[in-house]
């Protein structure tokens, strides 16, 4: 059993904001910002290619009101709405999640960094996609 079931079937404790039939949120164990949280799924799904459309679309609405519960709560100015999908994507829990991270300065612990790559060719990967 992954260590999100475990917690969804209250074997091991965690700080529980929200709970229903399809879903969870809790506050994330290693808080990158103040009030750093998770929502996931109650079934076991290890990505978002495997969530149905139905739990999907309430991940995003769960996700979209604890976004404003919490901004509300902290007074944070922004947030950040991350999923990590797959090990070289960062994913360490095989357990579908949506981190939601308070934003209260550009200078805090959460860094996301978007190099160009000057090799990759545009024209080839646009053809690939559309093909
Ligand atoms: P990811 O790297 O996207 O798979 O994120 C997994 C997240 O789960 C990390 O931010 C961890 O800090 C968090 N985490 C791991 N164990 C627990 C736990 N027992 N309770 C709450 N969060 C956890
Ligand atoms: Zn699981």
């Amino acid at each position: 059993m992954c260590i999100f079931c475990s917690i969804i079937s209250n074997k091991i404790p965690s700080y529980k904001l929200y709970e229903d039939d399809l879903c969870l949120v809790i506050l994330d164990i290693s808080q990158v910002t103040q009030g750093h949280c998770l929502v996931l799924p109650k079934q076991h799904v290890e990505t978002l290619l495997d969530v149905d459309e139905k739990t999907l679309a309430h991940l995003a609405s769960i996700t979209k009101k604890y976004a404003s519960i919490i901004r509300n709560k902290t007074g944070c100015s922004g947030f950040n709405i991350l999923n990590n999908n797959f090990e070289s994507a960062g994913q360490t829990i095989a357990h579908l999640h949506y981190h939601i991270i308070p934003r209260y300065t550009a200078n805090d612990n959460f860094k996301i960094e978007f190099i160009e790559h000057n090799s990759i060719n545009i024209d080839r990967i646009y053809r690939l996609l559309t093909e």
